[in-house]
């Protein structure tokens, strides 16, 4: 039998324990999640009848700060992918050096069937549900797969009306007149692209002589595609849940997202049409996609998406994670061994975090910073970290993904330093 997702997730941190030396009890900290809420939503559907839906929050690690992290809507959400996707956070906010802990939730359902008003409910019903779990200083939500402002903005606003109090620093992505940050709706996005910005050069890879395959044409994926074709990389291929598409000569990516939205149908607020429907271009599936023979592969869609199964047919030389979790820790081996240089998730995709904290601490102060200023301090950090965790990656011979938990894990080790005082008085230890 497979592992579970975090099982698999939990051996990354096995690996990068072997290069750092903290104490044991910060790792026994670290293998739990400090709070984790299941939740049932009661939503009145359209048609009268009344629905209930699973959902989930879990704080992992609250070490650094207040827990942080997106809510998800997906017929594959669980308590185990969100408690996974939390965890990970927990890394990707240290690595980031960002004041916070690990959060994560979701609702496990398809969205795309529900109408834009039941999806209103449906988001104001799960605050209702997690409002005392949750709160600016406390736990901080964002958006995810299948989430976005509008629902991001429904959410902040339920919030504020349990508290009677206008809280926009307990969510963001909100929208920008909703107190949402400028940038933060391609943050992952740009994010991703100023650390292929620092790493490609290391590697003598120029943007005209090297192509690139994306899984995933969402909020993530599109942006990413527009920024490395207007750089001048070769993007030849791109995907979404129903398929993708390929040309050898690249493809003209802001047709394809135009294509994207000028024809998406008015069901709830979701894209319906598909890259697939560009007939010009060769048709492949997800998994030919991801087997394509280019310099640069991007997942961007979902976890598990490399696995064992498929991880032999890889051709691409480098791999850089957007998507959350989307290669196993076993499929991770193969790849090393067969020299494929893999930038993880917890760096790659942690734009998406880091302008979110801009955003609350926009939200905090009451002053607003302009696109180019947040563009301009996302690069800023992005670069830095991405350099850190290269030098240590360098000088230990090991690979981007355990250098980037050894790194996060200095950091979270240094910070329950200091907590594990209260730890030894609480326990009654010397
Ligand atoms: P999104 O909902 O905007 O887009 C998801 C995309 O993936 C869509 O194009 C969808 O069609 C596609 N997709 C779904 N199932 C697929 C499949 N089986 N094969 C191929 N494509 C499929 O979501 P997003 O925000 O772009 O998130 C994508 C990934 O990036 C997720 O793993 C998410 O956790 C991660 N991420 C997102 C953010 C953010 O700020 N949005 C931040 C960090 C990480």
């Amino acid at each position: 039998m497979s592992d579970s997702l975090f099982t698999d997730a939990s051996k990354r941190l096995e690996t990068a324990l072997k290069y750092v030396s903290i104490s044991d009890d910060v790792i026994e900290h670290l293998k739990y999640p400090k709070a984790s809420l299941s939740v049932s939503i009661p939503v009145r559907m359209d048609d009268g009848s009344l629905r209930i839906f699973q959902g989930y929050r879990v704080r992992y690690d609250d070490t650094r700060g207040p827990t942080k992290g997106g809510v998800r809507y997906h017929p594959n959400v669980s308590l185990d992918e969100v408690q996974s996707l939390a965890f990970w956070m927990t890394f990707k906010c240290a690595v980031l050096n960002l004041p916070y802990g690990g959060g994560k939730g979701g609702i496990t359902l398809n969205p795309k069937t529900l109408s834009r008003m039941e999806l209103e409910r449906l988001s104001r019903s799960y605050i209702d549900a997690i409002a005392d779990f949750i709160g600016p200083d406390v736990d901080i939500l964002a958006p995810d797969v299948y989430t976005n402002a509008m629902i991001m903005g429904w959410m902040m606003d339920q919030y504020s009306i349990i508290r009677r109090q206008i809280t926009p620093a307990v969510v963001t992505g909100k929208p920008i007149a909703m107190g949402g940050s400028a940038g933060r709706d391609g943050a992952t996005a740009t994010g991703a692209f100023f650390t292929m910005e620092a790493i490609l050069p290391k590697f003598d890879l120029i943007p005209q002589e090297t192509t690139v395959a994306i899984q995933g044409f969402g909020k993530a994926g599109a942006v990413l595609a527009e920024l490395l074709a207007k750089a001048g990389y070769r993007v030849v291929a791109v995907s979404d849940s129903q398929g993708g598409i390929y040309a050898k000569k690249g493809l003209d990516i802001p047709s394809i997202r135009q294509y994207k939205t000028t024809t998406q149908g008015v069901k709830a607020v979701y894209c319906q049409s598909s890259v697939c429907n560009i007939v010009e271009h060769e048709i492949v599936s997800n998994e030919d996609l991801l087997a394509l023979d280019v310099d640069v592969l991007i997942p961007a869609a979902l976890e598990n998406q490399i696995t064992e199964d498929n991880v032999d047919t890889i051709k691409a030389k480098y791999i850089f994670e957007v998507a959350n979790g989307p290669i196993t820790s076993a499929a991770d081996k193969r790849l090393e061994a067969k020299g494929i240089y893999v930038f993880p998730d917890i760096l790659v995709n942690a734009g998406g975090v880091t302008v979110s904290y801009f955003e609350w601490v926009q939200n905090r102060s009451g002053l607003y910073w302009s696109l180019e200023e947040v563009n301009q301090r996302l690069r800023q950090k992005m670069i830095e970290e991405t350099e850190k965790i290269w030098s240590v990656s360098q000088e230990l011979a090991i690979s981007m993904r355990t250098a980037a938990y050894v790194h996060a894990l200095n950091r979270l080790g240094e910070a329950r330093k200091v907590k594990g005082t209260r730890d030894y008085y609480v326990n009654g230890k010397d």
